[in-house]
């Protein structure tokens, strides 16, 4: 890897961050009056902490990390376009993602004028390192890999990962927003190993908080510092922060809800796999099926007329005539195929 001040954008290197009233002083005292905040308690008259303190100590003890390796994001997208904004000169730098994925990592990248060379994975969405690695110049910064991968729905190989993570001189971003639906396992134990390795995780899918807006960056405390440095002061609002902290302290409900869905997705997968115009259902680690079948737009369409939306990712490369079905309650589930009994 090579040195974290040489990867990182000049401009981001000088800079000097805003330093908030709760920067300068953040112990315990009986009177602030140093932050123009109303003093009259109405839940949410003060800041919140800008370092999620609590919050980081009690995903450290989940998940086997130490407090400095984990940065907390406005969901997963805010690290994502950090990771941008820290490492990539607009018009200049790049970075390389694999196809199919996340759409996120593309745009976050247009936006931030970066370029994003593709590589494509393999018909059964698997991920060769050497193609990756092949593409990668002197100007690419970041390497976008995500497993399970959306929206083929499987883990990616994990000594291709890896070799990726050894053979590189920038930054590997590994998406795992799914690795809870996953049979595999997660990366974070080789983040000690790997200083240029960071790991997106989020408490949008198997937390079942998509709306408080969170999500997770595991990296090298160096790098966390960096992204911290440039996000906004208080990036996770007060409200975030307390609904967080009662589902951390709940872990067994968040893994019943794991279990059920992995359950529904294989009766699911099953009783899609009864009807003639399915052509393939694909090996799913995820909360998803990517489901290939004949006319599939116009399936797409029948169901939206039904009240029954799911995702067409048929004009997507590797994808063509292919829906993704996300795996939702029983009865959900049930009456998707009760109108896909209708096409019959
Ligand atoms: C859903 C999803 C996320 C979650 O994004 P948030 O901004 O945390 O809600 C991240 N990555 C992938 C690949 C996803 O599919």
């Amino acid at each position: 890897m090579n040195p974290l001040s040489k990867l990182l954008r000049k401009n981001i290197a000088n800079l000097k961050p805003y330093s908030s009233a709760r920067d300068e002083f953040s112990g315990s005292a009986s009177v602030f009056l140093d932050a123009n905040e109303n003093p009259y308690d109405t839940g949410y008259n003060r800041y919140p902490d800008p370092y999620q303190q609590e919050v980081k100590k009690r995903i450290a003890e989940i998940k086997d990390v130490d407090p400095a390796q984990i940065f907390l994001g406005n969901g997963s997208d805010e690290p994502i376009d950090l990771l941008f904004r820290a490492f990539c000169n607009p018009g200049v730098d790049n970075v390389v993602a694999i196809e199919p994925s996340y759409g996120m990592y593309t745009v976050s990248a247009g936006i931030n004028d970066v370029e994003v060379k593709k590589v494509l994975l393999t018909e059964n969405f698997e991920l060769e390192s050497e193609k990756v690695l092949a593409v990668a110049d002197d100007k690419t910064k970041l390497i976008f890999l995500c497993s399970p991968n959306n929206p083929s729905g499987n883990l990616l190989n994990s000594d291709e990962i890896i070799s990726i993570v050894r053979n590189f001189n920038g930054l590997v971003v590994v998406d795992e927003a799914y690795i809870d639906f996953a049979p595999g396992e997660s990366l974070l134990p080789e983040l000690d190993k790997y200083p240029n390795l960071v790991v997106l995780q989020t408490f949008s899918k198997a937390w079942g908080l998509a709306g408080i807006r969170l999500g997770m960056a595991f990296a090298s405390p160096e790098i966390v510092a960096v992204l911290s440095k440039i996000k906004y002061p208080y990036n996770i609002n007060s409200l975030t922060q307390q609904r967080v902290m009662q589902s951390l302290q709940n872990v067994d409900e968040k893994d019943q809800w794991v279990n059920t869905i992995i359950a529904e997705r294989e009766k699911l997968a099953k009783e899609l796999e009864q009807f003639k115009f399915v052509r393939k259902i694909y090996p799913s680690d995820s909360n998803f099926l990517l489901v290939k079948m004949d006319g599939a737009r116009e399936k797409f369409e029948y169901l939206m007329s039904e009240g029954v939306i799911v995702r067409d990712r048929s004009k997507i490369s590797l994808c063509e005539g292919s829906l993704r079905i996300t795996i939702g309650s029983h009865e959900e589930n049930q009456e998707l195929i009760d109108k896909m009994n209708g096409l019959k």
